[in-house]
């Protein structure tokens, strides 16, 4: 849909990611039919772009963040076509953002320990792709086209919901987890961390004498997650064995195993937990998911680093080169929220070709120790904590992305991080999220991503374009805007069902083979017209 573009690679790069968060597909216009998009970031001049020009000014007013970024439409004169003129500048702040460079901007929303509700970083460029959707929609119609858009989830899900779990440990009898507790039980002593002295004690004694089974913990994250139908990912740690951050088991160990044959029983899915000494280092990162892979029995493309070790651009290039489909590490251990800003999935950027890569970043939104190592919040202060952050992501329509450690359950001592979990859960359910492993959200968003929707014709009897599938997807639900707020649709080439929402008309489309091609008929409401564009 994007034919023309002025300005720098970053703000491509910043299109390209809200246009596909948006959902708009690939709009492949005709030149002849329908006049193209142009996009501008530089100084505001003149532009000699056709169809819908959106100018977006470099050096001017920068885009705080506190509310969305102001646009102003004007069609001048009035035979010509739409120009969209933001009022700030929000690239080079989205672009900091997104590559982690701004990590001042997103992160100075946190207002940590001040107000529990919201002491989480807000997405603030969910704002941007807001006001970016409001001004083409209106652009659209004032060309007399219907606004057409994929929902970001299927079945039209609310939000999605990606439950995991980084698998450090597994054996409680552990020289170094038993190491842990011991200098826990230190800190607690010098009250420099909350503990309680008699559990930690009684955990030390019972990893010497009688060590709970490896599967015990796995268990009882199954139930809680199974009894919501759910299904999630765990990270695996292949690192240096003996060594202070390294790996605290090994692939081939039986216990490991067993568990592997379980969570492939349960439907569940087994990444890479990229290895702290092996960081960025593509290689080490293929070697690992080969290892896994071979354990698991099934592929390993997804990965997230050990202690969220990551930085730009070394880690997404590293983990693009070995592979990986997707990442799931951009995140903070000590702040809750968005990192990035962005409630969705993206496309890293990277600086050597100036390119979007194609891994795909599933950002990490909410981990237990996060809640309550860093922040010391009790059981009610994180689920109000959570809770706040579910809401947020539900009204982006986004992903929330949850880390719990399978060491934290069944632990008395522990006893907030698992109940906050299964609370969680049941308050996650009455909403109906698309609950998904890390593969199956990754693969669903690429295939959205190769949906296109050519324009054939457009003209005052209406309009025809043709909807094709790169590769085949399920679920996939459009929503048909009408330039005067109602028409008719017609449709051929795929089983879909069509229902009138009075605001917008939705199809669902319960499986759309791979390069199938579906023709969509809009007409104009009795009594109007769409307009041409001619
Ligand atoms: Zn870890």
């Amino acid at each position: 849909m994007i034919s023309e573009l002025t300005g720098p690679p970053e703000a491509r790069y910043v299109f390209d990611t809200l246009l596909e968060g948006i959902g708009i597909p690939s709009l492949a216009q005709r030149e002849d039919t329908i006049r193209p998009v142009t996009l501008c970031h530089g100084p505001l001049a003149p532009v000699a772009g056709k169809g819908i020009v959106v100018q977006v000014p470099a050096g001017g007013k920068t885009w705080t963040g506190g509310e969305a970024p102001r646009y102003h439409l004007s069609v001048d004169p009035p035979s010509e076509s739409p120009i969209i003129r933001f009022a700030e500048d929000f690239i080079p702040k989205a672009f900091g953002c997104l590559t982690g460079r701004g990590q001042g901007d997103p992160f100075s929303y946190w207002q940590g320990g001040q107000d529990e509700e919201q002491a989480f970083i807000p997405p603030v460029l969910a704002k941007i792709q807001r006001a970016l959707a409001d001004a083409l929609r209106t652009a659209f119609h004032r060309l007399g086209l219907p606004w057409i858009t994929i929902s970001p989830w299927p079945e039209g899900r609310p939000f999605a919901l990606l439950l995991s779990h980084d698998v450090d440990h597994i054996h409680d009898r552990e020289m170094f987890r038993v190491l842990s507790t011991l200098n826990h039980i230190r800190t607690t002593l010098q009250g420099r961390a909350p503990g309680d002295l008699k559990q930690s004690l009684r955990r030390v004694a019972r990893a010497i004498l009688s060590p709970k089974p490896v599967m015990q913990d796995f268990a009882t994250i199954r139930a809680i997650e199974g009894a919501h139908g759910w299904r999630s990912t765990f990270f695996f740690l292949e690192d240096r064995y003996w060594a202070r951050y390294g790996g605290r088991y090994r692939l081939d160990d039986p216990a490991v195993l067993r568990l592997l044959a379980f969570l492939r029983t349960e439907g569940c899915e087994a990444a890479v937990h990229g290895a702290y000494y092996a960081f960025n280092q593509a290689k080490a990162y293929r070697t690992a998911a080969g290892n896994l892979a071979a354990a698991w029995g099934g592929p390993a493309t997804g990965i997230r680093n050990h202690w969220l070790r990551w930085n730009y651009p070394h880690t997404w290039r590293a983990q693009e080169d070995a592979g990986f489909l997707y990442d799931s590490t951009f995140g903070y251990q000590n702040a809750p929220g968005f990192r990035s800003g962005y409630p969705f999935p993206f496309r890293p950027f990277d600086d050597s070709s100036s390119r979007r890569l194609r891994l795909l970043e599933l950002p990490l939104t909410l981990m237990d120790i996060t809640l309550f190592h860093y922040l010391r919040y009790d059981l009610a202060a994180a689920l109000a904590h959570a809770g706040a952050i579910a809401r947020s992501t539900a009204e982006e329509g986004g992903l929330l992305c949850l880390l719990w450690h399978n060491n934290y359950f069944n632990e008395p001592e522990y006893h907030a991080y698992e109940e906050t979990y299964r609370r969680l859960l049941v308050e996650l359910d009455s909403v109906r999220p698309w609950c998904a492993t890390g593969r199956e959200i990754a693969a669903w968003w690429n295939a959205r991503a190769g949906v296109h929707l050519e324009t054939l014709q457009a003209d005052g009897s209406g309009w025809t374009g043709r909807l094709s599938a790169q590769d085949p997807i399920t679920d996939l639900q459009l929503r048909v805007e009408f330039p005067d707020g109602s028409g008719s649709l017609n449709l051929e080439g795929a089983h879909a069902h069509m229902r009138d929402t009075g605001a917008a008309m939705v199809i669902d489309f319960p499986r759309l083979a791979q390069d199938s091609k579906v023709v969509l008929r809009a007409s104009p409401a009795r009594g109007g017209i769409f307009k041409a564009d001619h």
